[in-house]
């Protein structure tokens, strides 16, 4: 029996000639020649001031609250329902992770839990686009600019979405982009910070080098100009291997996104009526990456027995993302009921470029009669099907 799997990576021949040309080219490494040609390709297509290329998403986000200054103990606020990497960076500078409640039709960030969680520690948002899906960026930036506080757009799996006509990763000043693996455009992993502020994007790129610039560039200079470390910076570097990948993965990503909208399509068609899962709303002023494909099962359906049935199929589905102010790390009694209520609703199903109509039907006949399993009777709580 064919495997469907959740999600696979487009990646063939083009890449690898990009690649190809790096190993001749003798600069593997980061901020060679590929990397500088990538963010300013990155720059270009998005309109920003500046873009710096990074080893992961991550990483964009660390950065960048670096250059914003976040300091021990102040406030940033999360969305919740997402893969936690917003939070952890908060962390990582010492700051507090507060988090704001979800919109149950989108599972983007709800603009009014924001603004009930401005307090005097607060200096930002960390919004996300959900499974690739913008979130309220009218209603963020109106929030953040009247309380004087930044605004940073999570577009780690939003590339190639829009909101209002403008392109995800340009939503907000700052935006930080992944390229890993499972994301619409990948280098396996890779990722890239974007802001309007070229003084941001310039400390961002001191501090992914260890707090110096391009040991590429200072080769090429004649003499012996001996750089100087002004900041205990990291190493956040993206190679010039998966810069030359992300080049070729860019310029593929309306192709790429066509195939994902059009299974997006075949399955809301095909689920539609199916009264067992809602499918993924896409509010009419904004469009989806589909980096995931989620639907929400009734409360009566258990999860666990369907996520079972469809991979004894071998048909790859997942739990999505998380309720981040569940997770034990972050040790917080907030309460964020719609996040916390889609962590235990919301089923993965096979979403990537490459799934064809045969297997988008598979999935749904699997996913309509693993439904009938395991629904309980309505009105019979807790009762076994
Ligand atoms: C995947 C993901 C990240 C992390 O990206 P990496 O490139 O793996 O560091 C961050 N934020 C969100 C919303 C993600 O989905």
């Amino acid at each position: 029996m064919d495997t469907i799997p959740l999600v696979h990576a487009s990646l063939g021949e083009q890449e690898l000639a990009a690649v190809a040309e790096v190993f001749s080219s003798g600069w593997p490494a980061g901020q060679g020649p590929r990397g500088k040609a990538l963010e300013s390709e990155l720059a270009k297509r998005y309109g920003v001031g500046d873009a710096v290329a990074v080893s992961n998403c991550g990483a964009a986000l660390h950065l960048a609250l670096l250059a914003l200054g976040v300091r021990p103990g102040d406030e940033v606020i999360v969305a919740d329902y997402t893969f936690p990497a917003p939070a952890h960076a908060v962390r990582y500078v010492g700051g507090v992770p507060v988090f704001a409640d979800v919109l149950p039709d989108t599972g983007t960030v709800d603009p009014q839990a924001v603004a009930a969680l401005v307090g005097p520690r607060t200096v930002g948002v960390i919004a996300v686009d959900t499974l690739g899906l913008p979130a309220d960026y009218a209603e963020l930036k109106s929030i953040t600019d009247r309380h004087g506080l930044f605004l940073i757009e999570d577009a780690a799996c939003s590339v190639g979405a829009t909101y209002q006509g403008r392109e995800a990763g340009a939503l907000a000043p700052v935006a930080c982009l992944s390229f890993h693996g499972r994301k619409g455009a990948t280098s396996g992993e890779g990722g890239a910070l974007l802001t309007a502020d070229p003084a941001l994007g310039a400390d961002a790129r001191v501090r992914s080098s260890f707090g110096i610039g391009s040991i590429f560039d200072q080769a090429q200079v004649v003499g012996l100009p001996i750089p100087v470390f002004t900041e205990v910076g990291y190493n956040y570097k993206l190679s010039d291997i998966a810069a030359a990948i992300l080049q070729v993965q860019m310029g593929r990503i309306g192709e790429l996104l066509d195939r994902r909208r059009a299974v997006a399509a075949l399955y809301g068609e095909m689920l539609g009526d199916e009264d067992l899962v809602t499918v993924p709303h896409v509010p009419l002023d904004r469009t989806h990456a589909w980096q995931s494909y989620m639907v929400t099962l009734d409360p009566s359906v258990d999860r666990a027995g369907v996520a079972a049935d469809l991979r004894a199929q071998g048909i790859g589905c997942g739990h999505g993302a998380w309720a981040c102010h569940l997770q034990p790390v972050y040790e917080t009694k907030q309460a964020c009921p719609v996040s916390a209520d889609l962590f235990e609703r919301n089923l993965a199903i096979p979403m990537h470029a490459e799934l064809s109509t045969n297997q988008v039907e598979r999935v749904v006949e699997s996913l309509r009669a693993a439904l009938r399993t395991h629904a309980r009777p309505h009105g019979v709580p807790g009762g076994a099907a």
